[in-house]
This record gives C-alpha cells, structure tokens and sequence, in this order.
C-alpha cells in the first residue's frame, strides 16, 4: 500500500494539495497563541453616510501577523481558527476589542459590526456574554452591529435563528453579509430577525461596467426597502461606483475609495480631519 512505497510516491497527493495541507497544519500550530504573543490586532474600515460623506461607523476586521513579520490574511487563518475552535477566543476578543473602541469614542451615534463565524452562532452562552459586555461598559446595543453570511444561517437554521433571536432581543442588529452571492433563497429573509443587507463587492465593483450588476444592486435595494431593511454596499473602489449608489439613494457604503482598514489611531486622525472635497457628492 501507500506508506510501503515511500514518502516520495504519494500519488494521491497533487503538490497544489500537499502544499495546502502543510499550509494547513502550519497555520494551526502557528495561531495557537497568536493572541497572547500579541500577533492579533484589530482594524476598523470607516462605513460612510453617501450623501454627506461622513463617517457613521466602523466595521472590525481581524488582522495577523506573524513572529516573522508575515501577513496572514483572515480569508485563511479565519476557516483554520474555526476547525480547531480556536474562534471562539479570537471571537471573543475582536468583539470586546470592538466595544472598547465604541466605548472611547465621544461620538455616540457612533456603530461598529462585528463579523461572526459559524462557530460563534453555535455557542449558547455568547449572546449572554454579549449582553455583559455592552452593560459592563453602557454601550447602546443598538450600536453593536453583527454580520452573518447567508451560508451561515442556511447551515444551521435552527441555532443561528435562536442564537439571532437572543441577540436581536437586547437591541442588538443583525447584517446579512455578501448579500447576492449565497445559494439560498429569500424565504430567510421572513423568519429570521434580520437588520441589514450588505450587497456583496462583487456587484459594486462592476457597477460601471456592466448592466446585470446595476440591475442586481438596484433589486437589492429595493428589496430592502420593501422589507424595511437597510442597506450598505461594500467595496466601493472609485469614485463612478459612489456616484451610481448616490444615484441610486443608496444611504451606506464601504470601500477603499473612502478608505482602507485603518488602525484605532488613524481611524481617529480620519475622524478629526475635514471630509476631503473631492468626496464629496457633486452639487445639484
Ligand atoms: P468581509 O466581512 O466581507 O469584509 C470585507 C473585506 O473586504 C475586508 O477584507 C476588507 O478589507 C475588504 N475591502 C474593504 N473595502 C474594499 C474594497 O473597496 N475593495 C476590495 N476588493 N476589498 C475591500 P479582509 O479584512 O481581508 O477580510 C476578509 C474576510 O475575512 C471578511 O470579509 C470576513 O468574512 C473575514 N473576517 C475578517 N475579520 C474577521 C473577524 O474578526 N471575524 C470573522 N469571523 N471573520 C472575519
Ligand atoms: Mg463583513
Ligand atoms: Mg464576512
Ligand atoms: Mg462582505
């Protein structure tokens, strides 16, 4: 069998798939302890009202970087950190992250969302926990904002329904992220409590070039209206993708036309400064 013909002959293997694996196992060994050697951090994307510019908000993106300097993206350290159920710490921590940073800012229209796992929606004592944490530092829970995939709730109805259900009920609000790109259908939309809608980037970013993604984003906004849901678009890349959602009415929006993640400290440089005049919408 395999083993008997010796390490250099395992034909199952392609190279692609060897190497993903080793990448895999890396990985997991390397992220556990990130946190505590302090490799985890936390930046903040301004989310921007499109009329007037301004800044409304944040959403928390997870950063890691490695002893050796190395830039691991959440895209693949965030699926590894689920299967060894390191997410429930680093969930934990980036969610408390979050409300500390809400916490510190005068500004009390200020909101922040949060990204979510599959992991996270499974574990029962988390919307507790998310309750002490708002009361522990008197934040509105109207201010805390959670994104789900729609995968995530079509993977575990029941739970996320629940886990939705628990949260909603402190005030909490509930985004539906990558809006367009799951397979599921919209009867979720009707049974479970659901805030925000926020078009996928692939829409947006074809905006300009091709109608079928104006007409999708369009019905996506619609669709919210109609069911009184709000909406926010993502990844907003140049100025004609901004003008078409102005266009559109579309009231929120995030992107690296408006700006990148940014660290706590330059998020609150971007704050104090004044909106710069070539974002702002054209007159009339
Ligand atoms: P997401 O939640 O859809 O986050 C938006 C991603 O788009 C972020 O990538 C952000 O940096 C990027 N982005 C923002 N503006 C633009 C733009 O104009 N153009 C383009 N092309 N991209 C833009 P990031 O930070 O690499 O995160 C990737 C994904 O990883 C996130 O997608 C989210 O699903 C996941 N993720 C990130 N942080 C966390 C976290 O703390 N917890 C969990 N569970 N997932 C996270
Ligand atoms: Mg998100
Ligand atoms: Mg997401
Ligand atoms: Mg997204």
């Amino acid at each position: 069998h395999a083993k008997s013909r010796g390490r250099n002959n395992a034909q199952a293997f392609s190279p692609v798939l060897e190497q993903q694996v080793l990448r895999r196992v890396d990985l997991q060994s390397q992220l556990q302890g990130a946190l505590l050697r302090n490799e985890i951090s936390m930046v903040l994307q301004p989310k921007i009202s499109l009329a007037d510019s301004r800044i409304v908000g944040a959403e928390a993106l997870m950063r890691w970087t490695t002893a050796s300097g190395q830039h691991v993206s959440p895209m693949d350290f965030i699926p590894v950190a689920e299967q060894t159920g390191l997410i429930v710490e680093l969930g934990d921590w980036i969610l408390q992250q979050a409300l500390e940073w809400l916490a510190s800012q005068d500004d009390r229209q200020l909101s922040v969302a949060v990204n979510l796992s599959a992991r996270q929606l499974e574990d029962p004592q988390l919307p507790q926990r998310l309750l002490s944490w708002l009361s522990l530092r008197n934040l509105e829970p109207q201010r805390l904002e959670l994104e789900v995939t729609e995968s995530m709730l079509m993977s575990n109805r029941e739970q996320a329904s629940h886990f939705l259900e628990q949260v909603r009920n402190f005030g909490v609000r509930v985004a539906v992220d990558d809006f367009g790109t799951g397979y599921s259908s919209l009867n979720y939309l009707r049974w479970l409590p659901i805030d925000v809608l926020k078009i996928d980037r692939s829409f947006i970013h074809d905006l300009n070039r091709a109608d079928d993604a104006r007409a999708i984003a369009r019905s996506i906004m619609n669709l919210a209206e109609n069911l009184r849901l709000q909406v926010v678009a993502e990844g907003i890349e140049d100025p004609e993708a901004a003008a078409f959602l102005i266009d559109m009415g579309c009231p929120l929006g995030q992107g690296f036309w408006y700006s990148p993640p940014l660290s706590i400290a330059a998020f609150a440089e971007r704050l104090s400064i004044p909106i710069p005049s070539i974002m702002r919408p054209a007159a009339g």
